[in-house]
């Protein structure tokens, strides 16, 4: 079994970006690259040989979701998620604390829309150190996800890369409420590392940073966790209303991450965030937003999102893009998915999301050779 290892191949002497090689036991994840997310075990609308086809190195599964259904005995009895889902290839899980939290506060944008007033409450029973009491919105039980029982679920899962468990603090919040939230993240951080270190069974185990938008705390817990012998560094919490906010944040962040190690931003891809946080030395990202935006009729092209279901698509029987090499776009037209689109066929959301996908893929390949060449 191939030991989990970073390789750092070619920083870039215009920027801090930086192209490098993730080993795993289920194979290479190049960086600079984006990381699909299929919560259930499956990206939407498509099965994992295609995802596999299309070239995605690293999937990236959510283990509230499969906590709760089908439950970690079902997966390991399956002999773990790689073989319970046929995907012989990298695989990250959460610790499912983001999705908990998210239910208590409501997102980000939830709750800027409400300023902070709204209590969103959720299913959630009871923070205390021990770890989070919720309900399950699934059958009702109640279900305590800790730092322990975090680890021990994402160990019966298996994946490749795994996430201690964390607190997301919601957005608005005083700095002193930060503060603890901040510090009781690291003491469930360092139980998540020790139990993962009992049994490590070939997984990786990367650190969240946190502190929000303020530059201070997200210097202290970079401090705090690159101490202890995490094998990478996964930035999360709240990066700010605005892509400047969130910049500015990882501008002052990433210097101080240590460099021989990878890291990850949690939820976030979309074009222009890509665009601006390679050149910061981001080596991985995840994000919904190529999937949702295929499923809505949004296709990717280097010249921006073309909305397939707009009149003028109607009878333009050429491939989304002349140049791209997906199967969407080697064996149908734009008017035949204009046409499945107005239709409401299902065969629209497979054939959009492959291709955008596809579209990830090529423009990750071409951000690394890009840094090779120090154009970025
Ligand atoms: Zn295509």
């Amino acid at each position: 079994m191939t030991p989990f290892k970073f390789e750092l191949l070619h920083t870039s002497t215009q920027s801090r970006a930086r192209v490098g090689r993730i080993h795993t036991p289920h194979g290479v994840i190049d960086t600079p690259n984006f990381v699909a997310v299929g919560t259930n075990g499956t990206l939407k609308a498509l099965d994992n040989a295609m995802v596999s086809n299309i070239g995605l190195q690293l999937m990236f599964c959510n283990t509230y979701h499969l906590l709760l259904q089908p439950g970690p005995e079902v997966i390991e009895k399956a002999g773990g998620i790689h073989r319970f889902i046929n995907r012989n290839l990298p695989i990250i899980t959460d610790s499912g604390g983001f999705q908990v939290f998210s239910l208590a506060y409501g997102s980000v944008a939830d709750e800027l829309k409400s300023k902070g007033t709204k209590k969103h409450g959720g299913s959630v029973m009871k923070i205390t150190d021990e770890g989070v009491l919720f309900r399950s919105y699934r059958d009702g039980r109640s279900i305590l996800l800790t730092p322990e029982s975090s680890i021990a679920t994402q160990k019966s899962f298996g994946a490749d890369i795994i996430i201690p468990f964390d607190e997301l603090p919601p957005y608005h919040i005083d700095p002193q409420a930060l503060q603890l939230s901040l510090d009781r993240t690291h003491r469930w951080e360092k139980r998540s590392l020790e139990a993962h270190l009992k049994h490590p069974n070939g997984q990786a185990m990367y650190g969240v940073i946190h502190g929000g938008i303020d530059d201070a705390l997200r210097e202290k817990s970079c401090a705090f966790l690159s101490q202890l012998p995490f094998d990478g560094f996964a930035i999360g919490g709240s990066m700010g209303k605005t892509k400047g906010e969130m910049v500015s944040m990882l501008t002052s962040l990433l210097p101080k991450l240590p460099p021989e190690a990878p890291n990850h931003l949690l939820g976030i891809a979309d074009l222009t965030s890509l665009a601006a946080c390679v050149p910061l030395g981001i080596d991985t990202f995840d994000s919904s937003y190529p999937t949702k935006a295929a499923r809505h009729g949004t296709l990717l092209t280097p010249s921006g999102g073309m909305k397939i279901s707009r009149g003028k698509h109607r009878d333009e029987f050429m491939p989304i893009q002349e140049a791209c090499s997906c199967f969407t776009c080697q064996n149908y037209s734009r008017a035949y998915l204009h046409h499945l689109f107005k239709a409401k066929e299902l065969t629209a959301m497979t054939l959009a999301s492959i291709h955008n996908l596809h579209f990830m893929v090529d423009l990750m390949a071409s951000y690394r050779q890009k840094i090779f060449l120090n154009l970025i």
